[in-house]
């Protein structure tokens, strides 16, 4: 097996005992980019490799030294392009952005790298995180590694093809709606998006910012953990992230066995749009959770059914506000030929913005609008209140519910391009943990009869993230480790 091919556990045992240095892991990494990056696309910008060797051998160099070294120290990290990194351009996926080069590292970046860990590049998004497939980007598509002629998902489809490519061990992605654990799913590796305000979002370009979350990958669920812990906390710079401790995930999941652990199985979930083998996957998943020991009964979530509506209101209001800021003056792309200040906003903004951008800014500016404001924009918020709280009575009687991650598996690229609706729906069952602002973790659970990946989504209440990486990984063990990535 190749170091590039490990998980993050076994790198990072090898790399404590000293079975593998650093400088190993990142040439495997870089070599395996080398070799499959141009079929996939996972990566907008590759840093050099002497930048990237550099960094790894200074971490062997702190161990030679008999040093401690941050939890981190040496994995190769795969880090989304709309989370802005120091002296390393940040496109949020868009033309908008072309050749802004941040000055600063958003929190979590900086967060990584005082860990130790190694950022190897920026990953493949749709445009500011708007879209579910990657098609959205306005640079190149990224293929699905299980099948090419399929979507990775997305919007982090970039991050979880990397890491199902093995270009990277570990990945951030951001999640408004479902955009670390869709792709996760999509991808066969593991997801999660905290709590909303356990991750300081500053460095993150803002799309929707009551929804707005970093999230965490990796190939195993010890990964995601052990990133978490490094990357979650207060942050000053961030007003909305939260004060509550950060516990040591990573410590906190050793042990297999679920009993006195309740699960409730959302029976809303399992509607029409559903597809067989995805159902059938998730309900094997939620036996095995009860053979683990682990109580399992059904809740309802009366209100979920309303969650695509209600998210694509509060988040398009959300993001034509925020999207205000390129306007062609400050920075980014700025059209040329411009007579006045008028026409630059208008020619910027016409040519910096893709079709669905557009689409979400129109929407979002006609829900805000003065008499239409009650009639959606107002209504949504109603409408996520009622989700919050159908969550909030199932956690009364349960420590987290389980679902699929999505109604199918991975489509075909350019299956639902031209169907904006279509193509929403793909978020049916992702969205209500965002507007309820709880952690969401997707997991692998088997394939269907093509061989493509199926994702189970465990849902925990507010910052009860432990719980929720518990069941994932006695849920992973179970289940045989972490899948073997697909072969390229
Ligand atoms: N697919 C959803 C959307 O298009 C979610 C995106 C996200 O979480 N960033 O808005």
């Amino acid at each position: 097996m190749r170091p590039c091919e490990l998980t993050f556990l076994k790198a990072k045992r090898l790399m404590d005992e000293g079975a593998l240095s650093a400088r190993e892991l990142a040439t495997s990494v870089l070599d395996r980019i080398e070799a499959v990056e141009e079929g996939l696309g996972a990566y907008i910008y590759v840093r050099p490799r002497e930048h990237v060797l550099a960094e790894a051998a200074e971490v062997d160099e702190v161990r030679r030294r008999g040093e401690s070294v941050g939890v981190l120290a040496g994995m190769p990290v795969a880090v989304k392009d709309n989370i802005v990194t120091r002296g390393v351009p940040t496109t949020a996926g868009s033309r908008i952005l072309e050749g802004y080069v941040p000055p600063y590292d958003a929190t979590a970046v900086a967060r990584l790298k005082a860990a130790g860990a190694v950022i190897v590049g920026k990953t493949n998004l749709d445009e500011f995180g708007m879209g579910s497939s990657n098609e959205n980007s306005a640079f190149h598509v990224t293929r699905n590694p299980w099948d090419q002629n399929r979507v990775p998902g997305g919007s982090s489809g970039g991050s979880a093809a990397a890491l199902a490519a093995c270009e990277a061990l570990l990945a951030i992605g951001t999640d408004t709606g479902g955009s670390v654990r869709q792709p996760a799913g999509f991808c066969g590796i593991v997801g999660a998006k905290p709590t909303y305000g356990r991750v300081s979002r500053y460095g993150l370009v803002a799309f929707a910012s009551s929804l707005d979350q970093i999230g965490v990958m990796a190939r195993d669920v010890a990964g995601t953990a052990a990133l978490l812990t490094v990357v979650a906390g207060r942050d000053p710079r961030d007003a909305t992230s939260a004060s509550e401790p950060v516990p040591d995930y990573l410590a906190d999941i050793t042990e297999g066995d679920l009993s006195g652990v309740s699960v409730g199985f959302v029976e809303e979930f399992f509607t029409e749009g559903l597809e067989p083998a995805v159902r059938d996957r998730v309900r094997a998943a939620v036996d095995l959770l009860s053979d683990l020991g682990a109580s399992v009964e059904a809740v309802s979530m009366p209100h979920v059914r309303y969650g695509v509506p209600a998210y694509y209101l509060v988040a398009d209001a959300e993001a034509s506000s925020n999207l205000a800021r390129y306007d062609g003056v400050r920075f980014g792309f700025r059209a040329s030929g411009a007579a006045d200040v008028r026409s630059l906003y208008e020619r910027t903004r016409s040519e910096g913005f893709g079709p669905e951008v557009k689409r979400r800014i129109m929407l979002g500016t006609h829900a805000l609008s003065a008499g239409y404001y009650d009639q959606y924009y107002l209504k949504a918020q109603r409408v996520r209140n009622l989700i919050a709280r159908d969550f909030e009575r199932a956690f009364r009687e349960v420590d987290a519910v389980v679902g699929p991650t999505s109604p199918t598996t991975a489509f075909k690229l350019g299956e639902r391009i031209d169907d904006p609706l279509a193509m929403y729906l793909s978020d049916v069952f992702t969205v209500p943990a965002s507007l309820a602002g709880i952690p969401a973790i997707s997991v692998p659970c088997g394939t269907d009869d093509r061989g493509l990946p199926v994702g189970l989504q465990i849902m925990a209440g507010r910052f009860q993230e432990a719980v929720m990486f518990k069941i994932a990984r006695a849920f992973e063990e179970a289940s045989g480790g972490p899948p073997d990535p697909p072969i390229l």
